[in-house]
Order: structure tokens, then sequence, then C-alpha cells
């Protein structure tokens, strides 16, 4: 955020109670502080919230969790991997890591999700996976996704780092594809300050990925202390403070999406009548969005005053950010390594270039909403 102002109505705010400050005292003067009991139950927890059909393996990030997922599937260099232009870099910086070159493709204008139609010319002899990302919280199609995956033999790996508590066809995101990789970052749905949770139902997956998280190393159940190491491994661990705060986020997690629902739909409502503004959001009511933010994307001569809302909304103590200010390939990195050409992605230079995400996070009150529109009517007429 801009300036030193304080704003009324924060853009994100961890949603931390007395209750979550007692369980992380309390592990702190029990005898583990790793790979513990938490870290397990957290595991377990998680699993259930997600309907019981998978594995979890809690761990020091998302990006960790990428990194693990692409590891495990044994991708390296030759190996590419479609993902979307319109990301947090995580999702390509995870391909790079391993060796393997992105492969960046454009969005659907409506929810800022990968674009389908774009990837069957995009698959060549050396795609060897697709990732998706949940953009702000609204599920991807996966089920065109999966049936493009299966003919062409891809791996998937789900980007929900936006994403707990989206569903398709009440199925959650992150159990659509081979692997999902959920985020506990301050500002996203729940925190555990940093950390990350890789989920699959393939349990070999899981198993491999527990490994790789602790150096690869394999303990002896004869005898305490022994252990051989059978892979090349990482240290991806969550701490057991760290994973007994999740819980309790997770408890929570139920109302913290119901309130988002509710901010949300009042501030589309509140907006639903202005000119030369779309909201990124489902196509098909029936999908259930996590909610993250409300992004508004700006039409025709409104894009050039973006800047200019954004000061006007700063002023009037209205939280803001932008999903996500580039398109990965046209960050420096990835332009110098690969090149960039704007006509390529022009639905996520739509976004980058013109959309101002608003808060809708259970900090705020559907009565914020109405205060919060006012403020953006305001902001696009040009006048305070
Ligand atoms: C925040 C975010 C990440 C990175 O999450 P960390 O837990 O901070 O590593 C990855 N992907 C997306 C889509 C994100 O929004």
């Amino acid at each position: 955020m801009m300036g030193t102002q304080k704003a009324v109505f924060p853009f994100g705010q961890p949603w931390i109670t007395a209750e979550d400050r007692q369980v992380v005292l309390e592990v702190l003067q029990s005898p583990l502080l790793t790979q513990g009991p938490q870290v397990r139950a957290f595991e377990e927890e998680f699993a259930r919230f997600l309907g019981g059909e998978c594995f979890c393996v809690a761990v020091s990030s998302c990006m960790a969790a990428l990194h693990l997922a692409y590891l495990q599937l044994g991708l390296g260099p030759g190996d590419e991997v479609l993902l979307p232009a319109q990301t947090h870099v995580a999702t390509a910086h995870a391909v790079e890591l391993v060796g393997a070159k992105p492969v960046f493709v454009d969005c659907d204008p409506h929810t800022g999700n990968i674009n389908p139609d774009l990837l069957p010319a995009l698959i060549t002899p050396r795609t060897r996976a697709l990732s998706v990302v949940h953009f702000l919280g609204i599920p991807c199609d996966m089920e065109e996704i999966l049936t493009l995956a299966q003919s062409f033999g891809l791996w998937v790996v789900e980007d929900c780092a936006l994403a707990p508590g989206a569903r398709l066809r009440g199925k959650p995101v992150g159990l659509w594809g081979d692997v999902g990789c959920f985020s506990f970052y301050p500002v996203k749905h729940l925190t555990t300050g940093e950390g990350g949770m890789l989920v699959t139902r393939h349990a070999e997956v899981a198993e491999a990925v527990a490994r790789l998280r602790a150096f690869g190393l394999e303990r002896s159940t004869a005898r305490p202390g022994l252990y051989d190491v059978v892979a090349l491994g990482l240290n991806y661990r969550m701490s057991e403070m760290q994973a007994a705060l999740g819980r309790g986020q997770l408890r929570r997690l139920g109302e913290n999406l119901e309130r988002r629902q509710a901010n949300f739909a009042r501030l589309r409502e509140n907006l639903a009548d202005l000119e030369g503004i779309r909201i990124l959001d489902v196509k098909d009511e029936k999908e259930a969005s996590s909610h993250y933010c409300l992004s508004v994307v700006l039409e025709g001569g409104l894009r050039e005053r973006r800047s200019q809302i954004l000061a006007q909304l700063q002023r009037e103590g209205v939280g803001t950010s932008i999903y996500y200010p580039h398109p990965v390939p046209r960050l420096t990195y990835y332009r110098s390594k690969y090149g960039f050409s704007p006509q390529t992605y022009p639905q996520a230079l739509a976004i980058s270039d013109g959309s101002i995400a608003l808060p809708v996070g259970p900090h705020l009150t559907p009565s914020d909403m109405d205060s919060i529109a006012q403020s953006f009517r305001r902001a696009l007429r040009g006048r305070s």
C-alpha cells in the first residue's frame, strides 16, 4: 500500500484470536517444536476439510509445495509446463527451479483463469504438465482441463493459494488434478505466518513429498536416531507453532468464507449499474468461489485513470491491491530469458494494467461494503 496513512478498510488483515495466541504459547512449552503432533493433526484436519479422500503434507510455503510437486513428478531440463501468464510469480518459479520451461498462456476475460481454448496449440512433444491457478478463488473449468490433460498425458498441478473452500460441481479445488498447493501467507484466507499445504489423491506422491520436504531422509523404525537418506531433498518443513495456529484458523474457515461471500455479493450488487467496468467472477452462479477479493477491471478510457482512482481510494481510507501487477512473462527475469510479446497476452495485460482489487475479507462487514462502493463510485467520477 502507498503512503503511511492507515486504511479505514484495510485490504487484508490476518484473523488471529486470543485462542490462536494461546495454542501457540502452549506449543512453546511442549517438548516438540517441529515434526510433532500439531503438524500431523493439521494435515489430517485439512484432509477432512477437503472431504477426506486425499493426503496432505504441510510445508513451509505454497512455493515450497509447488517446487516439491515438480521435483516429485520428475520434471527437469527439456520439459515444458503450461501455466497462466496472469498469476503470482511462484507458479512459474517452481517450474524454473527444476530446470523445466514455463510456457505462458493468456486468460479468460471474465474469470482471469487460464483459457483452455488456447492450450492445444501450445502443446508440444516436450509438454509434461499443465498448471492451473484458481484466480482470486474462482474455480477453473477442471472438467475441460482434465479431458485435455488426459488426452495428452499431462500431469495437472493446481495452484490453490487463493482458493481454499472453492468448489467446482461440489468438488473442492486441489482434488481435481494430481497435486494441489495451498498458501498460508498472512493475507491469504488462513495464515500460519508462512506456510503451505500440498494435497494429493496419490498415496505414493504424498509419501515421496513428505520425504523430500525433510532432506530425503527415511527414519529407522527400529531405533530412534537412526536414518538413511534415499533421495536428494530440502528442508521445507512446517513448525509445530505454525501448525497449531493453522488448526485454529482452519476451524474458522467456514465462517471466514461465509463473511467473504456476503461481502462480495453486497459489493458486486452495489457496483452492478456502473458502466465501463467488469467484475471478475464465476461464469456460473452454481460454482463456489472462495472470494479472495473483488477485482474490478476498468475498460476503455477508465483504464488510463487507474492510478488516479487508486490514489483517491487511498485518500478515502480504502485499502486496495492489484492482482497481479505484471503478467509473469513481463517480469524482468522472465522477459530477459524468454522475451515478451504483449500481443500474446491481451487479457492478462487488461487485468495487470487495468484492474483494482477491493477488499471483502472477514475483517469487514456488509455495511463497510456500502462505504467502499460509495468511495469507488466517487473515485470513478473523479470527484471527492
Ligand atoms: C501467494 C501465492 C503464491 C505463493 O504463496 P507462498 O505461500 O507465499 O509461497 C502462489 N500462488 C499464488 C496464486 C499466490 O497468490
